[in-house]
């Protein structure tokens, strides 16, 4: 029960790794508000296996500032506190960068690295009062860059300057900030991807395995408990030791 009496904001948290962390923190004993955007039956389905009094499930578009704000103010009603948030909402559109659409630059940004923000400085006010840890789901993608995901690297490269950011300027009210760099994991976003890539993938990757979300949520969970009262500002890998 490492997360007994804390109260947790989790973006995207209807499939894969948000789903998982969902889960890994309503079992250590955490309450959680979770969003989807088109996922609402299986939103609903993870409430009802989790328990209502435990974990609630809205509708928000991490790109449309008044439903992240609207949200973070409907959670802390909820809740009845704030400690933790977990900014995992995050897509893909990928293509190379000679003739990526600007739209397709543009939706990638603001679902990822713009709710990212919005959410950030929405729950400040609150861990103000009483620190609180903010987690960001990034990618190795981020720190490596990749052919074909411009957009995507870019957007989670900027999740890495907003998290250290707010280390610098928060430490002092005890507001912690990390982020998590998953590489491969299997879930719907990477469904799609041949196996003859994922092969490829596999020879830079020691572990020599995709992960599971899973593995993701149970380092959330460290970080989102006091076992990681003194870690700030950091960039944690869970990508089976790939390095390039
Ligand atoms: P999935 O595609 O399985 O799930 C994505 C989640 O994000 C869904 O819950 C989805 O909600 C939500 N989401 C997408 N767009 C929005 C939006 N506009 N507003 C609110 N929620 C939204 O992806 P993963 O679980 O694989 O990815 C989760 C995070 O982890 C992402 O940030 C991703 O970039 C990152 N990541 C994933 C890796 C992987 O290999 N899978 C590797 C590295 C990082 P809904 O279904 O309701 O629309």
């Amino acid at each position: 029960m490492l997360l007994l009496g804390k109260n947790a904001i989790v973006s995207g948290g209807s499939r894969g790794i948000g789903a998982s962390v969902v889960r890994y923190f309503v079992q250590q004993g955490a309450q959680v508000f979770f969003t989807y955007n088109t996922s609402e039956v299986a939103a609903r389905q993870l409430v009802e296996e989790l328990g209502a009094e435990k974990v609630k499930a809205v509708h928000c578009d991490g790109k449309n500032p008044e439903a992240v704000n609207a949200t973070i103010t409907d959670a802390v009603a909820w809740l009845g506190g704030l400690d933790i948030l977990v900014n995992n909402a995050g897509i893909t559109k990928d293509g190379l960068l000679l003739k990526m659409s600007v739209e397709d630059w543009d939706v990638v940004m603001e679902t990822n690295l713009k709710s990212s923000f919005l959410f950030s400085k929405g729950v400040l006010r609150y861990m103000m009062r009483t620190g609180g840890s903010i987690i960001h789901i990034s990618s190795v993608i981020g720190i490596h860059g990749n052919a074909g995901q411009s957009n995507y690297a870019a957007s989670k490269a900027g999740i890495i300057g907003l998290s250290k950011s707010i280390a610098h300027e928060m430490g002092s009210k005890q507001i912690r900030s990390n982020v998590i760099a998953p590489g491969f994991i299997a879930t719907d976003m990477t469904a799609g991807i041949s196996e003859n890539v994922i092969s490829q993938h596999l020879n830079n990757v020691p572990l020599k395995r995709v992960g599971r979300p899973e593995e993701v949520a149970d380092l959330a969970v460290f970080l989102a408990s006091d076992m990681s009262a003194y870690i700030s500002g950091q960039v944690i890998g869970v990508c089976g030791g790939l390095n390039r």
